[in-house]
């Protein structure tokens, strides 16, 4: 299941955040831009869903949706 970024909850204005505190470095993000994560790199801790202060970060699944 992989995980993304809300691109109306994150406001897409600084660094973000969560980029150094991901243990697989399948966050990556041009300038201020909206973050991606890697679905390959990306081994599901969690640890981005719960530190996002905006809670921009879901599993696509609880959208309904699929990628
Ligand atoms: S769930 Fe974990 S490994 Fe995946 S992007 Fe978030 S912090 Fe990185």
């Amino acid at each position: 299941m992989a995980l993304t970024v809300d691109a109306l909850l994150c406001p897409q204005n600084h660094r973000c955040p969560l980029i150094p505190i991901c243990p697989a470095g399948a966050i990556s993000q041009e300038g201020n831009s909206l973050p991606r994560i890697d679905p390959g790199k990306c081994i599901e801790c969690g640890k981005c869903v719960k530190r996002c202060g905006m809670q921009a970060v879901y599993k696509a699944k609880e959208h309904g949706q699929t990628l």
